[in-house]
């Protein structure tokens, strides 16, 4: 039976060809992925941008719109995920961003301009929420923003601030009287000062960097209400962690097919190492978690498309195909022998990725807090009592039986 054209799935694999082929004309196959020292970030965000990728993700319809941002977070990782990660910033949350508040601040205003030169690859944009005293909890933010005649003054430093040595602008969370407050700044103003790249795990040819900043802005840099900072924060950080998940769990099943070819060329003493039990059995492990985690991210997806997903499925999501591949792919490294240590096979940077993505945009503690806060409290006596009742049936049997509660879940 052949699927609808319209049918989300079908779309998705059409977006994906498509992301494939504006790629191949930036001269990146995700089938053989150049080394990350022949990737210039800003190059290839720029030809991205230029080749309609940009324009074609926000203009489309919301549904059309997510399914290529899914496409192309997954299909750039593939070739390099810094390059996604910096990618996934500057579409998803710089642009979407500015794109929701230019409307406020009418055309021709900071946040407008950005997304025109962003559309044909002159603007590349960056995200500086952490600071050096605080990155999970972003309420503690001390980039002080005090406003003087009609002006914000904006004085302070930000910490590992993706693509920050490459962007032109920044999405700046600031501390004003009102509450923490977004600020687009222009990264060339002469108060903007940024570091060396911190020396990472991974994520190259993507940098991290301190920004220092001290510099006046005009009011209409400001994106989104004073005081609603963090709301709106939460709000987009919701998709850098659906894409974080959805990203994970992809790395997680191309791993095991790639271990999988390598196993079946292999050979042992028996004929092909993928004949070994030893060896088929870890490769069905890791094919088997890998499943389970595509399918995960498959049905929060679909929500999404859907517009009914919650920050708790988005965070149960990120936690566990973030765990997840770090599992998965750790078991085929170990699969490839030698060569799953290298860098001829993208595993290690996979794994670097993928152990990432437990930190980034809200650590896997911080996914814990909001599954857990997430839990349903009106039943969480009843079920307590259910275990006492439980446990004194097994202690004190005849006793308890009586009292033991009928049903779970009334409050
Ligand atoms: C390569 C890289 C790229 C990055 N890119 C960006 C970027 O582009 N923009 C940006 O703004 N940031 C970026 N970050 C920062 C990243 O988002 C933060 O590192 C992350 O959110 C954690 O914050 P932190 O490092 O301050 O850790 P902390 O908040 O100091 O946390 C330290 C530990 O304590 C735990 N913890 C903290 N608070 C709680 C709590 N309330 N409950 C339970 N546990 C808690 C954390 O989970 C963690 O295990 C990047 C980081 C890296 C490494």
């Amino acid at each position: 039976m052949t699927r609808d054209a319209r049918h989300p799935a079908t779309m998705l694999e059409a977006a994906r060809a498509h992301v494939r082929d504006v790629l191949a004309q930036a001269g990146l196959d995700p089938e053989a992925p150049p080394p990350a020292t022949d990737i210039d970030v800003r190059g290839v965000i720029t030809r991205l941008s230029s080749t309609g990728l940009l324009e074609e993700r926000w203009s489309s319809s919301e549904v059309e719109g997510l399914i290529l941002c899914r496409a192309t977070a997954e299909e750039v990782a593939l070739v390099n995920p810094g390059l996604a990660l910096a990618y996934s910033l500057h579409s998803e949350l710089v642009v979407g961003m500015c794109r929701r508040f230019s409307r406020g601040a009418g055309q021709g205003s900071p946040a407008d301009e950005f997304v025109t030169g962003a559309g044909n690859g002159e603007r590349i944009g960056c995200v500086a929420t952490t600071e050096d005293h605080t990155g999970s909890n972003l309420s503690m933010v001390q980039l002080h923003a005090a406003r003087a005649g009609g002006r914000w003054c904006l004085r302070g430093a930000k910490r590992y601030t993706t693509s920050g040595d490459i962007a032109t602008d920044a999405v700046v969370l600031a501390a004003t009287e009102h509450g923490p407050t977004l600020f687009l700044v222009d990264l060339d103003d002469p108060g903007v000062h940024r570091s060396e790249p911190f020396s990472t795990m991974g994520m190259e040819p993507s940098n991290a960097v301190r920004l220092e900043l001290d510099v006046v802005l005009d009011d209409r840099r400001r994106l989104g209400p004073p005081g609603a900072g963090l709301l709106i924060v939460s709000r987009f950080l919701r998709m850098e962690r659906l894409v974080a998940g959805l990203t994970s769990a992809r790395l997680a099943t191309e791993s095991v097919l790639l271990a999988r070819q390598f196993l079946i060329g292999r050979q042992g003493p028996g004929g092909p190492l993928i004949e070994s039990p030893a060896i088929r059995h870890r490769v069905a492990a890791g094919s088997a978690t890998a499943a389970s985690l595509a399918a995960h991210a498959d049905q929060v997806f679909e929500r999404a498309v859907e517009g009914t997903v919650t920050d708790l499925q988005v965070a149960e999501l990120k936690l566990v195909a973030a765990r997840g591949a770090c599992s998965v792919i750790d078991d085929m490294i170990q699969l490839l022998g030698g060569r799953g240590y290298t860098e001829h096979f993208p595993l290690s940077t996979w794994w670097r990725a993928a152990r990432l993505m437990r930190i980034g945009g809200g650590t896997d503690e911080v996914m814990l807090e909001i599954i857990a806060a997430g839990l349903p409290a009106p039943s969480r006596a009843a079920l307590l009592d259910h275990c006492a009742q439980l446990e004194a049936r097994h202690l004190y049997p005849g006793r308890a039986a009586d009292a033991a509660p009928d049903h779970l879940g009334a409050p």
